[in-house]
C-alpha cells in the first residue's frame, strides 16, 4: 500500500492511500482549483480516485468534497450523522457508513472507529490491504480505551499532534475555542499523540506521520520533541505533515 497528504492543518486535510487496484481519499477540505493542483503534485488524476470516505462534517474535512464528487461523479462514504449537517446538497453517490461495521471499497478494507470530536458522528479509519495496515486518526480531544486498541497494531499511523498546550494557552485564540481545542472533544495535543504511540506495537509500526498541527498554537520541532522519548528505540520513520505540502508518497509494507 502507499499512502500520501495533500496537505494537512486546521485549512484543510485530505489523505490518499491506494494499494495496485484501488485509490481512496479520505477526506477533501481544499477547493476543486486547489485540489487538482495537489494530485497533481503527487501523480494522480481526479479519474484514478475511486471514492472519497469522510470523517465528519468540519469545513477543513469536508470544504471540497462535494464539488469534487459532483464533477467527476465519485462515491462519497460518509456516517448518516456526518451526512445529515445538510451542507453536501445532492451527491451523486452516497454511501452511508455504519461505523461499527467495516466495509470495503476494491481491494481496499476499511474500518471505521467512532472517536470523541465535537461534529455530529464522527469517525476516523483504519484502512488494511493483504496484511498491511494503515491507520489515519486526527481529530479527536482524547484517546478512548476503544481507540487504544483499535490502532494498536498498524504498518503506517498518520496521527494528529495538534497543539503544544502552552502554546495554546498563551497563543491568539478566543477564550472560548482554546476551551474547545484543548478539550475532552477538541484535538489531541503532542503528549496525548505521545502517549498513544507509547502504547502502539512499535515493533510493526513502520512509518508515523505527525499531522494536523496547527500553524498558530504548535511548532512541528515541539510536535518531534513530545515523540522524540517514546521512539528512541524504534527503527521506523517519521514525518511532519503540513499544511503546504502534505508528505510525498510514502511505501508501507
Ligand atoms: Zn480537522
Ligand atoms: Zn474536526
Amino acid at each position: 500500500m502507499r499512502i500520501a497528504s495533500l496537505g494537512s492543518g486546521s485549512r484543510g486535510n485530505s489523505t490518499l492511500i491506494e494499494n495496485e487496484n484501488t485509490c481512496i481519499l479520505v477526506d477533501l477540505g481544499f477547493t476543486l482549483k486547489e485540489t487538482l493542483r495537489r494530485l497533481k503534485r503527487l501523480g494522480r488524476s481526479p479519474d484514478d480516485i475511486d471514492a472519497i470516505i469522510v470523517t465528519h462534517e468540519h469545513r477543513d474535512h469536508v470544504g471540497g468534497v462535494a464539488p469534487f464528487a459532483r464533477k467527476y461523479s465519485t462515491p462519497v462514504y460518509m456516517t448518516p450523522g456526518t451526512y445529515d449537517c445538510d451542507q453536501h446538497g445532492i451527491l451523486p453517490s452516497l454511501h452511508k457508513v455504519n461505523c461499527h461495521r467495516t466495509f470495503s471499497i476494491g481491494g481496499i478494507g476499511i474500518e471505521p472507529v467512532p472517536v470523541p470530536h465535537d461534529a455530529k458522528e464522527p469517525c476516523q479509519y483504519i484502512l488494511s490491504s493483504a496484511d498491511t495496515k494503515i491507520g489515519i486518526l486526527t481529530d479527536l480531544g482524547h484517546i478512548t480505551p476503544h481507540v487504544e486498541l483499535q490502532y494498536q497494531s498498524c504498518d503506517a499511523l498518520l496521527l494528529e499532534c495538534n497543539h503544544d498546550p502552552g502554546m495554546l494557552a498563551d497563543g491568539p485564540y478566543p477564550y472560548p475555542l482554546k476551551k474547545r481545542v484543548g478539550g475532552t472533544h477538541g484535538h489531541l495535543s503532542n503528549e496525548q499523540a505521545a502517549k498513544l504511540v507509547e502504547k502502539v506495537d512499535l515493533g510493526r509500526l513502520q512509518h508515523l506521520v505527525m499531522s494536523h498541527i496547527s500553524e498558530k498554537n504548535n511548532l512541528p520541532q515541539l510536535a518531534s520533541e513530545a515523540m522524540h522519548p517514546v521512539l528512541c528505540d524504534w527503527s521506523g520513520t517519521s514525518y511532519l505533515a503540513d499544511q503546504q505540502d502534505g508528505i510525498n508518497w510514502i511505501e508501507v509494507e
